[in-house]
């Protein structure tokens, strides 16, 4: 389950980002064609979670970001598509040489803090 490591690494840098504060939330991009399953990731930060953060309370909060393309390459007419509903061709001019432009994320945006809870030093 590869979406363990995903998480552990967001949360190694949300501790990080902290400082010794309580994270309450952690907010992500996960592109569509990122090759995680949304169910694991959340399974998996809940079960992490109280490891790196000390605390079983933390939410994960999962922006999907959808799979984009823009035509490129030589002829290409730089037209931009949902690759959902187009595949890899061009809708304009039937170029398939795309160039992605989002749904690879896997992306900590940033994490929310509890300011009232003093520092554990
Ligand atoms: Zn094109």
């Amino acid at each position: 389950m590869h979406e363990l490591g995903i998480v552990e690494g967001w949360l190694s840098t949300a501790r990080q980002a902290a400082d010794g504060h309580r994270v309450k939330r952690c907010r992500v991009s996960v592109g569509e064609l990122a090759g995680v399953d949304f169910g694991a990731l959340d399974f998996a930060f809940q079960a992490a979670a109280p490891r790196f953060l000390g605390t079983d309370q933390a939410q994960l909060a999962v922006t999907r970001v959808p799979a984009r393309l823009r035509c490129a390459g030589p002829g290409g007419c730089g037209a931009e598509y949902a690759f959902a509903e187009q595949g890899a061709i061009c809708p304009r001019c039937g170029a398939t040489t795309p160039e992605w432009i989002s749904g690879l994320e896997l992306r900590l945006d940033s994490i929310v803090i509890d300011e009232q809870e003093p520092p554990n030093v």
